[in-house]
């Protein structure tokens, strides 16, 4: 083994260790304690609302739906709303972009969590209510930056 190729797995080696100590000494901790730590979201759209009185049944953001997340519900009007399966929906919000009477609507509304597969259908009369969202009693904002490729949890105040 050449002198050169020795040096690197050296270098390699207690770098390694370097990491280990120190993560050792004083971990980085990058998971969240939820709901005591958030993540700041920054841009990522939330839950959607829906304002039935100002939609049309034009269909046009269950045509435009690229999960198939969106089904039409017969309403007692002889008209049909949009529900939203949050099981397909990636929060695209072409939908919103595409209704044409801004009878949908976007919220601010992003930790949605469910126990089963069911409370993810949001009917019509659901999608009219936006979910009540517990807060904890404190938490703070964190966010996760890159320093030379090593990701540390900033706290936001
Ligand atoms: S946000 Fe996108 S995926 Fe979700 S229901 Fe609207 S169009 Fe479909
Ligand atoms: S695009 Fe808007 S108006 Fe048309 S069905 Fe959907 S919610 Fe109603």
């Amino acid at each position: 083994m050449s002198n050169a190729k020795l040096s690197t797995i050296v270098k390699a080696t207690v770098d390694a260790l370097a990491v280990a100590a120190r993560n050792f000494i004083k971990p980085e901790r990058i998971t969240i304690y939820y709901p005591y730590e958030k993540l700041e979201y920054g841009r990522m759209r939330g839950w959607i609302g829906l304002l039935t009185e100002k939609c049309t049944s034009c269909m046009l953001c269950a045509r435009i739906c690229p999960t198939n997340a969106i089904k039409m519900y017969p309403a007692p009007n002889t008209k049909r709303y949009p529900g939203i399966d949050y099981g397909r929906c990636i929060m695209c919000h072409f939908c919103i972009d595409v209704c044409p009477t801004d009878a949908l609507y976007p919220t601010p509304i992003k930790e949605l969590a469910f126990y089963d597969y069911k409370e993810m259908i949001y009917t019509p009369d659901r999608e009219r209510e936006p979910p009540k969202i517990q807060e904890p009693y404190k938490s703070v904002k964190v966010a996760i930056k890159y320093e030379g490729g090593i990701p540390k949890k900033v706290r936001l105040e």
